[in-house]
């Protein structure tokens, strides 16, 4: 720890180091004031300093373009100044990737957030990278369309940090990550250069596929402008269903029971263990735990339909829970009635984030696990975790129609090295992912060098180096190059 002495120097020392970054960026942006907002790091505050994950940054001059061309512009000034940038959207990554990093200048896009285009009869939406999830919803519903991607932190996280992020969600499984819907994309890459292939077409064979490379690279290969989106049918009528189980078996059987049953109308199926239900609902007092502490597992479906006779789906859905609760031996199903009871079923499952702050140090996993892995991989690493200390507390959730678990583990006092191996350990064994949706950023990047394959970070190094060879943009993030 340092002295009040000693950190008053080390404050001063960053101060005149942020104020000399300032000016170096009013001069070399001079002249572009009308399209761009430029905060200097005094004015810009924490809002541009932390992420979600609780990632503090340095405090860095954010600049806040207005066009794309402003936005190209920019960047090429600053490329070619050899400055160093990290793109900003919504900064509810879990992950620390937005967080600046000392001498970075933040390059947030949220004043580039206009919904440009709705169209009808391509079910396409041309969006600026800075649009929230939230407007991207509504707007295709106001158009009588759907987004299907869905994230608890829709109402703050952007379009180009979910395509940077390749965000996954609570709809994967019937619509795949952030990926599967995106149809085109503009992209500024490190040096300046705009990228533009806003295709709104389905099929597009022409050469690589680079958008493809873009989503999911966490800001390291450009920053995000704009984008094209396919929209889905808007379902005409939607069911959110709270199932109790005692065991873990028992959710994996109405999974694949749920399958089979509701074929593609199953868009959601989300697991709360008894752990993180008592915790948010009981202690936190959010949402409300539908079977009052007397089940292990609280399973949340989602099943959209799209049957121009409702009451149709409706039978069908009521002939269907009464399959599964049957051949599962339970008696806890509760299907929502109005639109506020669903809401107050996901109030439960959108407070992991608040979970998270609340439970104290924490360290947090979002993992993969192959379905038939789950019942051997997670008691492992339970038995593991009560190994190192059986006082640790811990909170499990997730998108389990995935294999997507996640994992909050207060480790006050407890060595979170030896947490955090024992999870990726045996995550590594049983063929999973040490980042499910999240992404590496700067928080993961040393598990991920450490446990995955040279030749793999070699390749992943050699793309970093043909479109960045300098290293200006997200350095760091994913990995380092040596
Ligand atoms: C309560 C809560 C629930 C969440 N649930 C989920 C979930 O279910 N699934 C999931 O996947 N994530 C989830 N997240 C994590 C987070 O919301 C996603 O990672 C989201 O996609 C980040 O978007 P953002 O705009 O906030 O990006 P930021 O946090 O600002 O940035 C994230 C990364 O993307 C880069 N970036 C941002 N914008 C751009 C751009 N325009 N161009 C290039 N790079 C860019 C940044 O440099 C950084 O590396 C959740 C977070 C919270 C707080």
């Amino acid at each position: 720890m340092l002295s009040d002495n000693q950190s008053y120097a080390a404050n001063k020392r960053s101060d005149s180091k942020a104020s000399d970054l300032d000016a170096a960026v009013l001069r070399i942006l001079a002249g572009l004031s009308d399209n761009i907002s430029i905060l200097d790091s005094a004015t810009a505050g924490p809002r541009y300093q932390e992420d979600w994950s609780g990632a503090f940054g340095a405090r860095s001059p954010v600049v806040r373009p207005r066009t794309v061309a402003a936005l190209a512009e920019a960047v090429r000034r600053l490329h070619e100044a050899g400055m160093r940038m990290v793109a900003q959207g919504g900064m509810s990554g879990l992950v620390g990737g937005g967080a600046p990093m000392q001498d970075e200048v933040v390059i947030s896009l949220e004043l580039l957030n206009r919904i440009e285009a709705c169209d009808l009869y391509g079910a396409t939406m041309t969006v600026q990278a800075g649009a929230t999830l939230q407007a991207v919803q509504e707007e295709a519903e106001r158009h009588g369309l759907f987004y299907p991607v869905d994230l608890g932190s829709r109402g703050s996280c952007t379009v180009g940090g979910n395509i940077a992020t390749n965000a996954g969600g609570n709809r994967v499984l019937q619509y795949g990550m952030t990926r599967a819907s995106v149809l085109g994309l503009e992209v500024v890459l490190p040096d300046g250069r705009l990228v533009s292939r806003m295709g709104r077409v389905a099929k597009d064979n022409a050469g690589y596929d680079l958008k493809q490379l873009f989503i999911g690279s966490e800001g390291t290969l450009g920053i995000v402008a704009r984008a094209v989106l396919k929209l889905q049918p808007l379902p005409r009528q939607r069911f959110t269903v709270a199932l109790g189980v005692e065991e873990l078996d028992q959710v994996l059987r109405a999974l694949a029971a749920c399958r089979g049953q509701f074929g593609p109308m199953l868009t959601s199926f989300e697991v709360m263990w008894r752990d993180f239900v008592d915790f948010v609902a009981r202690e936190l007092g959010i949402g409300r735990d539908p079977f009052g502490g007397r089940c292990g597992y609280v399973v949340l479906l989602e099943l959209s339909c799209y049957d121009r006779q409702p009451e149709r789906d409706e039978a069908r859905v009521m002939d269907a829970l009464e399959d599964l609760s049957a051949s599962l031996s339970t008696q806890h199903v509760v299907i929502a009635k109005s639109l506020s009871e669903a809401a107050e079923l996901w109030r439960m499952r959108d407070a992991s984030g608040e979970a998270a702050r609340h439970l104290g140090p924490y360290l947090s996993f979002d993992v993969s696990i192959p379905t038939s892995e789950l019942q051997d991989c997670l008691p492992r690493i339970y038995a593991g975790l009560d190994a190192i200390d059986p006082a640790m507390r811990r909170l499990t959730y997730g998108h389990l129609g995935d294999g997507n678990v996640h994992l909050l583990v207060g480790c006050q006092g407890s060595p979170a090295d030896g947490v955090e191996n024992l999870v990726y350990r045996e995550v590594m064994r049983s063929g999973g992912s040490i980042s499910a949706e999240h992404g590496i950023g700067l928080e993961k990047s040393q598990s991920f060098q450490r446990l995955y394959p040279a030749a793999e970070l070699d390749a992943m190094r050699r793309v970093k180096r043909a479109f960045d060879p300098g290293a200006l943009l997200g350095r760091d993030r994913i990995f380092g190059l040596p």
